[in-house]
């Protein structure tokens, strides 16, 4: 069960300082007008300055005395872009979100303000608003291959892989180098190929695509168990309610090889759509607690994802999935007993990155078990409500390291000695 990192979207359009000479309005009292204009000066100076707030304020005051000059609209939605630029690069997606919100009200005709709210909606997993605010700016403005490409994204998020290739497939020959898009392409030709049989049933906040044959009471069984943990993961988690739908694929084993290129060991993951094979290469169907473990595990992936984004370390993102999921059971302590003896465990910092996919299932194994006891280690310590503010911060942006001292005063190093003294007592560090 693996969480494949997607890579953030980032799509930030430097907000072009469009400053212009004002006339004063026909309209207005010369009072006003002179007010305006002394207005636009205060707030053309903080803008020089990148002082966004007071620019904002400034501008706003003008707009609200005088709402149809052109140069005050065109400024108070540049200074609006500029606040959500740095917003959104400090993480704060939902408030860049509102600025822009914002500025489309003040000038609606502006297509990079369309496919930028389109990116904080992505990110904020508000799919069907991405998807009408991005085709809107590729409406406005065609041929702009960033714009494409997050089209393509947002289908490909909506679960719709025609639709994405239809928009990669034009960007990438304009841009052959874009990077990633290759392997997204591949990727979704794949899915194109597996799923073009693939029924559909949706539920509250579920979408799954699942393989000719699947027997309505497995999907039922299956969908069940989503909700419940829709409701039980959001929960534990402090109340994180991801706007639905959220994809799922059930596979046969074969199919799920085939999208995923992986092997059997793997059970399942999570990459933007939970995916899963209901039964094994026998055609054995899963047991409820089997499933249930699963769903539960990639279902934490979901939430996990919609308060961090995509840069959480991979130990935090499986530890926490492992813990919510299952238990630790004596065989698994015994097996991490003897991967901290034996010095074939790796140090929690070597477990942030996310190109563990392709260990040895043996080594894997250990990966998870480590990864596991760790949250383990630090829940059962703190409890939850530390574990929330740890994602909380990262979330914000903080680094790895600096979060985990942030949240629990420790240091990767120090984490790791906890935990060897644990497993492995009297025994120094590697
Ligand atoms: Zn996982």
């Amino acid at each position: 069960m693996i969480s494949a990192a997607q890579r953030r979207v980032a799509v930030i359009c430097a907000a072009v300082a469009c400053i212009l000479i004002l006339v004063g309005s026909a309209a207005a009292s010369p009072a006003v007008n002179a007010k305006v204009a002394e207005l636009n000066t205060k707030g053309v100076e903080h803008y020089r300055a990148k002082q966004w707030d007071a620019a904002i304020a400034a501008f706003r005051e003008a707009y609200r005395l005088d709402p149809d000059r052109a140069a005050i609209s065109a400024n108070l939605s540049n200074a609006l872009q500029a606040k959500a630029d740095v917003l959104y690069e400090a993480s704060d997606v939902a408030s860049a979100a509102a600025h822009l919100e914002e500025a489309i009200r003040i000038t609606p005709d502006a297509p990079r303000l369309h496919l930028h709210l389109g990116a904080c909606y992505l990110r904020m997993d508000r799919v069907a608003d991405a998807i009408r605010h991005i085709e809107e700016a590729v409406e406005r403005e065609p041929g702009v291959p960033e714009a494409h490409d997050l089209l393509g994204q947002a289908y490909y998020r909506d679960g719709d892989a025609a639709s994405a290739l239809a928009q990669w497939e034009w960007v990438i020959e304009v841009k052959p180098d874009r990077p990633g898009l290759a392997e997204r392409i591949e990727k979704a030709r794949r899915e194109a190929d597996v799923e073009a049989t693939y029924n559909r049933r949706d539920s509250r906040h579920f979408r799954v695509s699942y393989a000719p044959g699947t027997s309505y009471s497995d999907m039922r069984r299956a969908l069940t168990i989503l909700e419940r943990a829709y409701t039980e993961v959001g929960r534990r988690f402090g109340g994180v309610y991801p706007p639905g739908p959220i994809q799922v694929r059930v596979y046969t084993a074969d199919d799920f090889s085939r999208v995923t290129l992986l092997g059997e060991h793997v059970g399942a993951l999570y990459d933007g759509a939970i995916r899963l094979p209901l039964s094994d290469r026998t055609g054995q169907v899963l047991d409820e607690a089997e499933l249930k473990r699963r769903l539960y595990h990639e279902y934490t992936h979901v939430v996990v994802r919609h308060i961090v984004g995509d840069d959480v370390p991979w130990w935090l993102n499986e530890g926490l999935a492992e813990t919510v999921s299952t238990e630790l059971m004596p065989p698994d302590v015994e097996r991490l007993e003897q991967a901290y003896r034996s010095d074939a465990a790796f140090s929690i910092a070597e477990l942030q990155e996310h190109q563990l996919l392709r260990l040895p299932p043996e080594s894997l194994q250990i990966a998870y078990l480590q990864a596991h006891a760790a949250v383990r280690h630090l829940h059962a310590r703190y409890g939850q409500t530390r574990l929330n503010q740890f994602l909380t911060a990262l979330g914000n942006g903080t680094a790895h390291d600096a979060a985990l001292r942030q949240a629990y005063r420790r240091t990767y190093a120090q984490l790791d000695d906890e935990l060897r003294k644990q497993y492995a007592p009297g025994r120094r560090r590697r």
